[in-house]
């Protein structure tokens, strides 16, 4: 297959690890017998230097013509005296709404390796953690009308939540979708017993399931999925749910996984294109002296193959090969513990790309 990637490295440790990512991918178009095209085009602040804002068209272009887009970080000191226009990060929100990325995956699973890092109860690691978190993107509360007015002497804010029947079923279809590809279990997580964007969602969620027989669904108040996260995290498959409860628990759920460094994440729409990023930031702190940890980027990008290409062998030779540098002992300054051996950025992308095998 060929496969055109426009990368997006960003600022300060972007470049560091989105170059790890593509090594990845080389070595999956090499063992795999694929072509992948990369196409690097500035983003964020490295935009806002070389073209004044920080998602050009010339950028938005490249995203549009290509079958996915892999993306580092943005933002960074040098960028944040700048008006709220220019700042990198703005970027993202144009690019996401540009390109219509309505559903944000974000896998949270914690490497057995790695369980040091979780900080609930070993009993409760034991049980093994591997959650995905269908997130909605682009509607709900944060996208509804804001308004903070003068009222009897004193200041009202309202916040609307609006959600529209398409806007529900889109996003309840890539968490069917999800689950059919994992372990068929989804968690449809909402408030019915208090909202009525909820009492829609959990009657949306239950129309569409005649559609997927094949995946168990199951209902949760959103007070209770908080409360279910950290008492039995094993429980979860997929989760899918709106924008602000998607953007509280799925941080929950990266939390309980231990380091950043180790998060990757999809933005998706209707088609296979998609938008593939770790979930940290620009990690201003370390940048250029290779310490970054690439694993969130290798990672997304295996994200990439699963959801955009329907490779799912060479997924999960990237994710198999993750695991295998980790069980030779190799660590990032991030998740070094006693007796491992630390390695800076470079070092752990190369051995994982050439740990990738079919
Ligand atoms: P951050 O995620 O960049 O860093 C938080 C901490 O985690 C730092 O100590 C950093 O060194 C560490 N860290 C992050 N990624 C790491 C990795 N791959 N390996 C090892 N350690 C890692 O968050 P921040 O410091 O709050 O933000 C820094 C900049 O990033 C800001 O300008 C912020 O706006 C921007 N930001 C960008 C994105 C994005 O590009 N999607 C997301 C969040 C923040």
């Amino acid at each position: 297959m060929n496969k055109r990637i426009t990368v997006l490295s960003g600022d300060c440790i972007g470049p560091e690890i989105t170059a790890q990512g593509i090594l990845a991918l080389e070595a999956v178009a090499k063992v795999f017998g694929h072509r992948f095209d990369f196409c690097e085009v500035p983003f964020g602040g490295a935009a806002v230097d070389a073209c004044g804002v920080p998602f050009p068209d010339e950028t938005r272009r490249a995203c549009e013509e290509a079958d996915a887009v892999l993306l580092g970080s943005v933002g960074g000191p040098k960028w944040d005296g700048l008006p709220k226009e220019l700042r990198p990060e703005k970027g993202l929100l144009q690019m996401r709404s540009a390109l219509g990325l309505f559903g944000n995956l974000r896998p949270a699973k914690l490497h057995p390796q790695l369980a040091f890092a979780c900080p609930l109860r070993p009993e409760i690691v034991e049980k093994g953690i591997d959650i995905m978190t269908v997130r909605e993107l682009t509607g709900g509360i944060y996208f509804g009308a804001h308004e903070t007015r003068q009222q009897d002497g004193q200041r009202i804010a309202t916040d609307l939540m609006i959600y529209s029947e398409g806007e529900i079923d889109r996003i309840l279809r890539v968490g069917f979708e999800a689950a059919r590809k994992r372990r068929g279990r989804l968690t449809s997580v909402e408030k019915s017993n208090v909202l009525d964007c909820s009492r829609l969602w959990r009657e949306r969620a239950h129309a569409l399931s005649t559609e997927y027989p094949d995946v168990e669904l199951i209902d949760m108040l959103v007070d209770n999925a908080a409360m279910q996260l950290v008492r039995d995290p094993s429980q979860f498959d997929v989760i899918v749910t709106e924008n602000m409860f998607g953007d509280i628990l799925s941080d929950e759920s990266s939390m309980i996984v231990g380091s950043i460094g180790m998060m990757p994440s999809a933005s998706l729409r209707n088609d296979s294109f998609g938008v593939y990023e770790p979930i940290h930031g620009s990690a201003p702190d370390i940048a250029g002296k290779d310490l970054a940890n690439p694993i969130g980027t290798i990672l997304s990008a295996a994200m990439m193959l699963r959801y955009s290409f329907s490779m799912a062998q060479e997924a999960d030779a990237v994710e198999r090969a993750v695991s295998e540098v980790l069980d030779t002992g190799l660590r990032t300054a991030d998740i070094m513990s006693g007796g491992m051996k630390q390695v800076g950025c470079r070092e752990m992308g190369r051995a994982i790309a050439a740990a990738i095998r079919a």
